[in-house]
């Protein structure tokens, strides 16, 4: 067996990025999944992970040769206010893999065991919400969104104590980087300015290495942050992913979904819809989603002033002039990714006036149809440009299916314009449109069947089936239907 090849260029950055931690033990681990696939990605199937000291070393229990475990400072504005000190409180860095193919990630556990920055947590999880990362961040990553990855979960054999007790569970998780806007803002926030040359030195090394070359690195490090973000927001639009808690410590300056908390995928399309229940507010629905990331990537700004004052030898007001331009960029950017990814779930191959109101249309009368959000372009994707007999499927997801044949007479004329041909237009179609997602009903029942019953056949048969959304299954119908009323998921909860 080969050891994990760690590299610790955190721990190299310095005392004041973050606690030496080593996880706590646990009393009885068992392994729940093992992401092999992923594994192979990153050339440690081949090591200790996959033995059994792969268990203890996901389980906390066994730190593998070479890794320095620590836990990372970080602040955030919660909601919009800002907490100075939040930091990992209940995850472990153990390293940095560089794998095969020249990348490198973080290896992190999460739910092992309390750290300097817990406060009055347990540093613990439920078995629930490692079961709920494990399965919709996998999803994400199939679905081709950028995301963190899940390594492994296990069980810890020991209970935790929310509303009430319950097993406990830690997940493995794989990043390009879990380094946040929050840990910007907390060397920000104590005028560290040395310290976020580094943390912005440390990402250009990791993930952002094309900008070296620019004339001014930072602008253009600022500006390919920005970038990413605008990408990785339309793409959740396109799939009605909510991320739910989209506070500045839980996004990610990799551009990568992180922290899968209470997010959901909708069922039936309402634009402003939240399912958080600590979301009182609608701070964090759907459809403030894009203006949030600008709210988020501007605290990000204000924390890289003293860095594009200095590299461009101006002054303050003069530096804050080029982060206002580099933030400007992005509601272009972002509606640029929005229009693209719609026209593709829709079908519309060229660029046309009046697109974006042909598909706003669509949503409009979706939502006023209860329509679901995954089923009504996966079956647009079916459709024929003159077979109207075809509609029936996706007409009966709609209260009143005149509106949707009144929509889709404009639709069809829109394609003709393109000379759209069916065949080659729905395999493009079904190549964006997934047929199955991860669904809170179902991810309900399988964290449900886990908890309560030790059953995780659940979980595993879910997982599988979102291994391919694209593709329809023989036999996984189920996985495809919306809830019924009496499964609705109408909350959902922070893990912690
Ligand atoms: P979240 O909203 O889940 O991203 O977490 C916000 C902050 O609370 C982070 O600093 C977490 O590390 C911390 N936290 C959340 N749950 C726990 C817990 N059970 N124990 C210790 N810290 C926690
Ligand atoms: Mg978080």
């Amino acid at each position: 067996m080969k050891k994990i090849p760690f590299n610790n260029r955190y721990a190299n950055l310095g005392k004041e990025f973050y606690v030496s931690t080593h996880p706590s033990s646990v009393a009885n681990p068992e392994l729940i999944a093992f992401n092999e696939d992923l594994a192979v990605e990153l050339g440690l199937s081949d090591t200790t992970l996959n033995s059994p000291d792969g268990t203890a070393i996901f389980a906390g229990n066994l730190i593998p040769d070479g890794a320095e475990p620590l836990a990372v400072a970080y602040s955030g504005h919660q909601f919009g206010y800002f907490s100075p000190q939040l930091g990992d409180g209940r995850a472990i860095l153990l390293g940095e893999i560089d794998s095969p193919d020249g990348q490198s990630f973080d290896m992190q556990l999460k739910g092992s065991g309390r750290t300097f920055y817990s406060r009055n947590g347990d540093g613990r999880s439920a078995l629930g919400p490692v079961l709920r990362e494990y399965l919709v961040s996998e999803a994400m990553a199939k679905l081709g969104v950028p995301t963190t990855r899940a390594l492994a979960a296990v069980t810890t054999g020991e209970q935790v104590a929310r509303e009430r007790m319950i097993p406990g569970g830690i997940i493995t998780r794989i990043a390009t980087s879990f380094v946040r806007v929050g840990t910007f803002e907390y060397f920000a926030s104590r005028r560290d300015v040395d310290a976020i040359k580094k943390l912005a030195d440390y990402m250009i090394e990791r993930r952002y290495s094309h900008v070296r070359e620019a004339k001014h690195p930072y602008a253009a490090l600022l500006e390919s942050i920005i970038d990413r973000q605008a990408n990785l927001i339309a793409r959740w639009m396109r799939f009605g992913f909510i991320h739910g808690v989209m506070n500045t410590d839980n996004m990610s300056i990799a551009g990568e979904t992180i922290d899968y908390g209470p997010c959901a995928f909708m069922d039936d399309y309402v634009h402003d819809r939240v399912l958080s229940s600590i979301d009182e507010g609608k701070r964090y629905a759907y459809s403030n989603q894009a203006s949030i990331g600008l709210w988020n990537l501007t605290r990000l700004a204000e924390s890289f002033i003293p860095l594009l004052a200095e590299e461009s030898a101006i002054d303050t007001e003069a530096a804050v002039e080029i982060a206002k331009d580099a933030l400007n960029k992005y509601i272009a950017l972002y509606e640029q990714y929005w229009l693209a990814g719609m026209r593709d779930k829709t079908g519309l191959l060229s660029e046309q006036v009046g697109d974006k109101e042909l598909i706003e249309e669509l949503l409009s009368i979706m939502e006023t149809n209860g329509a679901d959000f995954t089923l009504t372009f996966y079956y647009l994707s079916q459709l024929g440009i003159d077979l109207l007999t075809e509609d029936s499927r996706i007409r009966v997801l709609f209260r009143e299916p005149e509106q949707f044949d009144a929509w889709a007479i404009k639709w069809r004329e829109r394609l003709k314009q393109e000379e759209s041909v069916d065949e080659t237009r729905q395999a493009k179609m079904q190549a964006v449109n997934p047929v199955y997602i991860p669904r809170n009903h179902q991810i309900e029942a399988a964290i449900r069947a886990a908890e309560d019953h030790g059953d995780f056949s659940v979980f595993h048969n879910l997982h599988e089936v979102l291994q391919s959304p694209y593709v329809l299954q023989e036999g996984k119908e189920n996985y495809m239907l919306p809830p019924e009323p009496h499964e609705v998921v109408q909350q959902t909860f922070c893990g912690t």
